[in-house]
């Protein structure tokens, strides 16, 4: 591509009918697919529907892979026509969209030893049902815990969508009578000003829920901005198209923040710039003419982003289309999903390749949310990291003070020799206290309940 071209590339989006190149939908018209609740009814939901969908175009291969993967997977199969037509269903196990929606038995890992089904202690800092509250202004809330599409590497999988063959959950649909209580803390924690709402995905909420939730916060005087999170954007673009009264809901509530002189925008979740189209184009035009601020926040993963040439395709992309790229997040160390993870060194290099690409108001934070509840810290800002063992050790002074965060860079992606220390019970020991030590000389000599207690990991 000449340079000309390449500092254009960010402009030019599919606007092809491709999902005619699946089996089943080649003779949908536009009008069929723009419809969000063509959409929703045709989700692929079971490994059958794949099979149905593509017929002779899916190898026997791929299907039994997905099949055992399935067996131990975390997280249920839910994806809608459009993410699973942008596929490339010549090349599965290479493509981007597929390995975050679509789990290969052949490509996952054993969870890293320090994994955490809890990562960020959501449930540990969690005051009233639905809600976590870590950072003194600000507040999570989680209204429901089902979504459009299920993510992989999902850093809620203990509670996101339905049981799986291994991990049972008490997955919940919208219950307002159930919010009261939520209201209720906000109303009593005169200290908190910022709600995310999240889950679970604000799509799953029906247009009434979304006001409800609005108005309520948005009457609560402390309450200055809210977030609805949701992946809605780039898996459905087609609702925000199509679902008036959803649009017309959360512009309503947009227009009583403007009002009120408080902010509501929405928070979403492009990871790849494969997932960006002509359709994210036209319902980012909408959302925009409705004054509707929108952020995003991408997950670093590997053979899904991790590469600089993607990276600033996507942040150009976002930008262009009126998305702020807010947060490229260091992959969460939770169950099954070592596959996804990179190296803390790989997320600082592509935050330097990122940074001067474009505005820096549209350059993204990226950020490691550490493990324990520390929250979400600057990628280069850990007290201390060993590139060769992967281990980094965190403050969060603001957040825990007096703590230390550990995180850990995935074994498979360090040399062999280290590879071979992580495999040693004794060995990990060393290597962990040796972090801390360089840190605190005196955590070195923590015994092994100490260090349990003080950072959950289990040596
Ligand atoms: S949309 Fe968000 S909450 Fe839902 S499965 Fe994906 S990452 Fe998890």
């Amino acid at each position: 591509m000449s340079d000309e071209k390449e500092l254009v590339a960010h402009r030019e989006f599919r606007e092809d009918e491709f999902w005619r190149e699946i089996p089943a939908w080649k003779d949908i018209s536009r009008e069929e697919f723009a419809d969000h609740k063509w959409q929703a009814k045709n989700s692929i939901i079971k490994l059958k529907h794949v099979k149905e969908i593509l017929g002779s175009r899916v190898r026997e291969e791929t299907l039994l892979d997905i099949e055992k993967a399935l067996e131990i997977a975390p997280m249920n199969v839910r994806m809608t026509p459009y993410l699973f037509s942008l596929i490339n269903w010549d090349d599965p196990a290479n493509d981007p969209l597929r390995r975050q929606f679509l789990p290969f038995a052949s490509q996952m890992l054993p969870n890293h030893p320090f994994y955490m089904e809890d990562s960020l202690h959501e449930d540990v800092d969690s005051p009233v049902g639905m809600l976590t509250h870590r950072y003194p202004d600000k507040v999570l809330f989680l209204p429901l815990t089902t979504c459009p599409v299920y993510c992989a590497y999902c850093t809620r999988s203990r509670i996101i969508g339905g049981s799986t063959a291994t991990v049972e959950k008490d997955t919940y649909g919208a219950k307002p009578k159930l919010w009261d209580d939520v209201f209720q803390y906000l109303r009593s924690n005169p200290q908190v000003e910022d709600v995310v709402i999240s889950g679970g995905d604000a799509f799953n909420l029906q247009a009434s829920q979304i006001k409800y939730i609005g108005e309520s916060l948005l009457d609560i005087p402390n309450i200055r901005r809210i977030r609805y999170a949701t992946k809605g954007i780039a898996i459905l673009p087609m609702k925000i198209l199509t679902d008036d009264d959803w649009v017309k809901a959360l512009s309503d509530v947009a227009k009583l923040g403007r009002d009120k002189g408080k902010s509501v925008v929405i928070h979403t979740h492009f990871s790849s710039p494969r997932e960006i189209t002509g359709w994210s184009k036209l319902a980012m035009e909408r959302l925009f003419s409705e004054g509707i601020l929108v952020r995003n926040q991408a997950v670093l993963q590997s053979d899904v982003n991790n590469d600089a040439e993607i990276m600033t395709l996507m942040t150009r992309q976002l930008g262009y289309i009126n998305i702020q790229p807010y947060y490229v997040y260091m992959h969460d160390m939770v169950p099954n999903c070592e596959r996804f993870r990179t190296t803390l060194e790989e997320g600082v290099e592509l935050e330097k390749a990122v940074r001067g690409t474009t505005a820096g108001f549209n350059t993204p934070r990226f950020v490691c949310d550490v493990p324990g509840g520390g929250g979400k810290r600057n990628i280069a800002s850990y007290e201390y990291y060993d590139k060769e063992t992967g281990i980094s050790v965190w403050r969060a002074p603001e957040v825990k003070p007096g703590q230390l965060f550990l995180y850990f860079d995935p074994i498979h992606k360090l040399a062999a020799y280290a590879q071979k220390r992580w495999g040693i019970e004794k060995e990990r020991k060393v290597m962990v206290r040796d972090a801390l030590s360089r840190v605190e000389p005196d955590l070195g000599s923590l015994n092994t309940e100490k260090l349990r207690e003080r950072f959950g990991i289990n040596i």
